[in-house]
Parts: C-alpha cells; sequence; structure tokens
C-alpha cells in the first residue's frame, strides 16, 4: 500500500516545482536533457539562500574556516593524484534489447524462469546468427512472452523470419543479470568513469584531455599552500568552497537527487595527527561519539574532530528546519570505507522515494558525508606535483623536545608505521620496500623538527539534494470545505523562514485605492533592503494569501484602510500581519514591523 502513496507524494512534489517556479527540466523546449535541471525563480532564491547560509555558517561566523573559489577545469593531474582517473567508476550494464544503461548495484534482484537461447535462423533465406541471449519472466507466465521478446532481439539483428533455437530453461533465483523492466538479459557489467572528458585548446589531443571536476574538494588540496600562507591561519583549520560538480552518473534518477550536474558545499578541515596532538598536549582527547563535543580543544584527535562536524553539521540542517527525525545517519562499515579513510559517516534525509526497512522504518539517502580521510589527500598530492604539502608548526618542535626518549619513540614509531602503510598501498609493487621504509622514516623523523602533513576532516554536502530535502519536508496540504460543502486542498509550503525564497508578501487591500498602493508601495520599500519582497496587488485576499503559501512565503502583510486610520487614530500606521504557518493575524505597527521580522528570519 505505502508504494503508490510515495510515487504519489513524489509526483505532486515534482509537478509542483514545475508549475510555481522551483525547478525545470533543462532544455525542456528540445524535450529535456537527462539528468540536468534548472532552477526557476523560487527555486534560484530558495538555492542562494541556502548556500549563503552555508557560506556564512561555515566561514564568516568562524575564525577557522577560510574561503575559495576554484576554476571547474584544472589540471588532469590533479585526478590523477586524486584517484578518480583510475578508481571513479560505477559499474554499468546495458539492456541487450533497448540498450537501456542500468547501473549494476542498483539493479533490483529479480527470480523467475530464465529461457535461454543459443542463436535464430531466418526460416526464409536461412542466414543464421549464433549469439546466446535469454529473457527472464516471473514464475508461471507463459514461455511466450519470454520467445517474443527473443524473436524481437534477433530482428534487431537483421533476421526478419525469427526462427529460436536451442531453448532452454533454467530457474533463476535472485539475479541481477536481467532488467527488471522486460526480463532481457544485460551486458555483463563494466567500469565506467563518471568524469566529464573535454580538451583545452584547440586540438582534440590526448595531450588536451581535461576534466570537468567531479568535486570541488580537490582544488582545496591542491590550494592548500597557498590559502595557509595568504590567510594567517594555523592547523587545525579549514577551507571550504561552494561550487559545480560534474558526474557522468549512470542512472540519473529521483528527480534532482541523482544529477549529472550539480553543486556542491565542501569543506576541508585540517588537523594535526593524533600523535602531534599527543607530543603537544600530553594525550589525545576521548570523546563521546554520540553527542557534540563542546567547543574544539588543543587536545583533539581526529576521533573528537569528526563527531565534532557531524554534529555542526546536524545543526546546521536543524536550523533551517530540517528536525533529527527527518534525518538519518549511515555509519560506514570498514569494508564500505575507502583504503584511506578512517571513518565516514553520511548524514541522509528520508525523502519520499526512500526505501523502508523490514520494521518499516524510512532509511533516508545520503544529503552529506563526513569522512575522516588521514594524511592521504595532501600526501597525493604531494607525490604527484613534487611539491611539499607538510607544515611546519613551532609548538611541535618545542614539545618534541621536551618528551622522554620512549614517548618520542613511540609517537614516531607509530607515524612511521602510518606513513609506511600508505606509502606501501599507494606505490604496489613499483617502489621497492628499502626506498619506501626510507621515506617513511624521513617523515617521522620530521616530527622532532615540527613538521607533519597535516590529516582532514571532510564534511561534503550537495546544495541540490538538500534542496530537494527541503522542499520534501516543507511540502503539505490542507484541505477546506466551504459552506456549500465545497472541499479544495491547498499546498502550503512550510519553508523555514531562513530558507524561504520571499520572507514576507506585502499587500495592498485594494489595487485601486491610490492611498492603500502608496502605503503598501512604501512598506516594501522599508522592507526590501533587508529581506526579500513579493508585492501583490492582485485577486482576492486569499487567492494572495495562498499564493504566497505555496511559495513557501512565511509571512503576509497587509495595508488596509485601518493603517489609513479610517477606523480611528489608534491603528494608524498599522498593518496585520499573517503567519503561514497559523494563519493567524496581528496588528502591528509599521516603525515595528522590521525589527519584528528580522527576529524571525535570521
Ligand atoms: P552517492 O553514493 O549517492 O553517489 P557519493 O557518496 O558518491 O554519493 P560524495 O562523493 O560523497 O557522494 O559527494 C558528496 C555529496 O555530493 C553527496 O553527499 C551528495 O549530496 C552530493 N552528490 C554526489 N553526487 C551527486 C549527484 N549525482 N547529484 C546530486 N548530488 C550529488
Amino acid at each position: 500500500m505505502a508504494e503508490p502513496k510515495v510515487n504519489e507524494l513524489m509526483e505532486k512534489i515534482v509537478s509542483l516545482c514545475k508549475r510555481r517556479g522551483f525547478v525545470f527540466q533543462s532544455s525542456e523546449i528540445y524535450g529535456g536533457i537527462n539528468g540536468f535541471w534548472d532552477y526557476g525563480p523560487l527555486g534560484a532564491e530558495l538555492k542562494r539562500n541556502v548556500k549563503e547560509l552555508w557560506w556564512t555558517t561555515m566561514t564568516r561566523q568562524r575564525e577557522d574556516v577560510a574561503g575559495l573559489e576554484a576554476t571547474i577545469i584544472m589540471h588532469p593531474q590533479i585526478w590523477r593524484a586524486s584517484g578518480h582517473v583510475d578508481t571513479f567508476c560505477d559499474p554499468m550494464c546495458d539492456c541487450l534489447l533497448t540498450k537501456k544503461r542500468f547501473r549494476a548495484d542498483q539493479i533490483d534482484a529479480q527470480s523467475g524462469n530464465a529461457y535461454h537461447y543459443t542463436g535464430a535462423k531466418d526460416s526464409a533465406s536461412g542466414k543464421e546468427i549464433v549469439e546466446p541471449y535469454a529473457v527472464l519472466l516471473p514464475a508461471g507466465k507463459p514461455p511466450e512472452s519470454a520467445r517474443k521478446t527473443a524473436s524481437q532481439f534477433y530482428q534487431l539483428r537483421g533476421l526478419q523470419n525469427v526462427e529460436l533455437l536451442g531453448e532452454r530453461t533454467e530457474k533463476v533465483e535472485n539475479s541481477t543479470r536481467y532488467n527488471p523492466e522486460n526480463g532481457s538479459l544485460l551486458t555483463e557489467p563494466r567500469p565506467f568513469n563518471l568524469m566529464f572528458k573535454t580538451y583545452v585548446g584547440p586540438v582534440e589531443s590526448e595531450e588536451g584531455i581535461a576534466y570537468l571536476r567531479p568535486e570541488t574538494a580537490q582544488a582545496i588540496f591542491a590550494q592548500f599552500k597557498n590559502v595557509l600562507e595568504t590567510s594567517r591561519q594555523k592547523v587545525p583549520f579549514g577551507v571550504c568552497q561552494v561550487g559545480k560538480a560534474f558526474r557522468n552518473e549512470v542512472t540519473p534518477r529521483n528527480f534532482t537527487f541523482r544529477s549529472r550536474e550539480f553543486e556542491q558545499m565542501e569543506l576541508e578541515f585540517f588537523i594535526k595527527p593524533d600523535e602531534v596532538v599527543e607530543a603537544i598536549s600530553g594525550s589525545v582527547a576521548v570523546v563521546d561519539e554520540t553527542k557534540h563535543p563542546g567547543e574544539p580543544q588543543p587536545n583533539w584527535g581526529w576521533k573528537a574532530w569528526h563527531t565534532y562536524w557531524v554534529e555542526e553539521r546536524v545543526r546546521f540542517y536543524e536550523n533551517i528546519g530540517l528536525s533529527r527525525e527527518t534525518l538519518g545517519f549511515h555509519r560506514q562499515t570498514p569494508e564500505e570505507l575507502a583504503h584511506y579513510a578512517r571513518a565516514c559517516v553520511d548524514i541522509l534525509f528520508k525523502f519520499p522515494f526512500s526505501k523502508r526497512d523490514e520494521q518499516g522504518n524510512v532509511l533516508g539517502d545520503e544529503l552529506e558525508g563526513i569522512a575522516a580521510r588521514s594524511d592521504f589527500d595532501l600526501s597525493q598530492h604531494e607525490r604527484f606535483s613534487g611539491k611539499p604539502m607538510g607544515v611546519f608548526d613551532d609548538e611541535l618542535r618545542v614539545a618534541w623536545a621536551k618528551l622522554d626518549d620512549a614517548k618520542k619513540q613511540e609517537l614516531s614509531d607509530r607515524y612511521y608505521n602510518a606513513r609506511l602503510k600508505y606509502l606501501t598501498k599507494v606505490n604496489k609493487s613499483d617502489v621497492p620496500v628499502e626506498k619506501l621504509e626510507k621515506d617513511a622514516k624521513e617523515d617521522a623523523e620530521g616530527l622532532a623538527k615540527g613538521q607533519y602533513i597535516p590529516h582532514v576532516i571532510e564534511p561534503s554536502a550537495g546544495v541540490d539534494r538538500l534542496i530537494l530535502a527541503l522542499i520534501s519536508n516543507a511540502y503539505s496540504e490542507v484541505t477546506s470545505t466551504d459552506e456549500k460543502g465545497k472541499s479544495e486542498t491547498r499546498v502550503i509550503m512550510k519553508f523555514h523562514p531562513r530558507v524561504a525564497p520571499f520572507k514576507v508578501g506585502v499587500f495592498p487591500l485594494l489595487k485601486n485605492k491610490p492611498e492603500l498602493v502608496k502605503r503598501a508601495l512604501e512598506v516594501r520599500d522599508l522592507l526590501r533592503p533587508h529581506m526579500n519582497v513579493f508585492y501583490d496587488d492582485g485577486g482576492s485576499m486569499g487567492k494572495r494569501y495562498a499564493r504566497q503559501d505555496e511559495a513557501g512565503t512565511p509571512f503576509g502583510v497587509t495595508i488596509d484602510f485601518d493603517t489609513l486610520g479610517e477606523k480611528g487614530p489608534e491603528l494608524l500606521d498599522t498593518v496585520t500581519l499573517r503567519d503561514r504557518d497559523t494563519s493567524k493575524q496581528e496588528r502591528v505597527k509599521i516603525s515595528d514591523l522590521l525589527p519584528l521580522l528580522l527576529g524571525k528570519i535570521r
């Protein structure tokens, strides 16, 4: 029962997005382009608010984070160093009949009877095709339908009067080798690199190959030294960036959730390795990973910082209206983690399309991943660029000199082992073990001189997924019945005032009364420098409120005859302020309006 309802809700959301100008299909007049979406007037405002809030929270309101805005196309070596050229792949397979492409790991498993054929013959011309093919039918379905599908397959390969050859059946359990939509056999899964390729310069040659960035993070690592030198930051500190990313997703789906062009908001927060923290502070803080550890402390190691960022990010979501109940968490298992990562927590949102567990609880889909990535990224860029990525930390140099020999040995052994593990993993068998051991030893010896490569905690969020979460979360319907018994359902988009595209609607009661219009325009101009105002003088008040409810505008201000003092001096220069969620109206002095509204939208 639950399934159709879920899809129905998603359909309503998609249709509202188009009707009200939140999201349009890209290039719609040409039939659209799969995986690309445009934001209409309301969506553009919503998106801008979200990015602005993220930027303000992550950098402007912090001492320890600086911002960056890097290019989309960067030196291709960046993507070799990051591993994207070699490993940024999804397994992909195609339907042998329709050519439809699937991500092999996203195919729902099917069971039934598979009808196999060794090939087919044209009964008129005698031409034969020897190419095996198979069709999976749910148990109980007559074989004719498999034969029909198989005939189509061989017709596409040039036979007209198909005579199927070598039919045999097989019972199949939970197989992902067949197209769930038509039962046709799929091609073997093969890796598909998700990066969009292009050429820089006038010649389309190998040397000119460049990639549209599949994430914004790598630019932060590549510019790490420049930011460090120009921002007067010291580890621990972060660099954040908002911008476009591109992934040639095999199967874009769920509206904007999986797109091919999207935006990310990423922070790389550089921290001292635990050995360095221990050398300076004597020990590394032990934290309860289930709650916010409070204000950052000098003895925080990666675990405390990781916990801190997960909780900070949850607070951000709560601040813009996504309560903890709407979110989910997934702590990646050791098998899921990248080899260099220490931990990764995904923050999920319970979308209308999210799957449920056996108990019927909605599981949620990823909004943001917060990963503890060790010193992998900076180390890789050091290796590939030949430029040192380490930092000098005088506090460490001084503290190290004061340690006793046993402690020095213990910490440098730990650091050595971690470096050797990394070097062994990334160099595979290309470099002799002695060389790797020598390099790891040199790295460990750097500690005494106050040198190390920072580790990093990476909170990486998708703007578009967050917009979809906010839209899904805001969507609500109210049904009212009038005196004649006619009922009507209206949509109210209950956006948190901080993200709402428009903060306030300003309405003159009647548009043909110049005094009302004049006063309403004055109110609009009073508020406009401070917030996004929608001025509307068309149609009945009910219609105007309803339009703003659908746009998610949290407040409405109506200028009526009382404002002009027609009912008496006590109401002169007052307006009605309507609350979208309660429909309650209060009388407010125009002079109080701005501070009142600012208090509600900030
Ligand atoms: P998924 O497993 O869903 O493909 P991911 O783990 O590959 O996501 P990351 O590489 O961690 O994603 O990217 C960080 C964030 O960027 C994600 O949490 C998500 O919000 C966003 N993102 C990633 N891919 C897409 C996409 N194709 N469309 C929209 N947003 C995306």
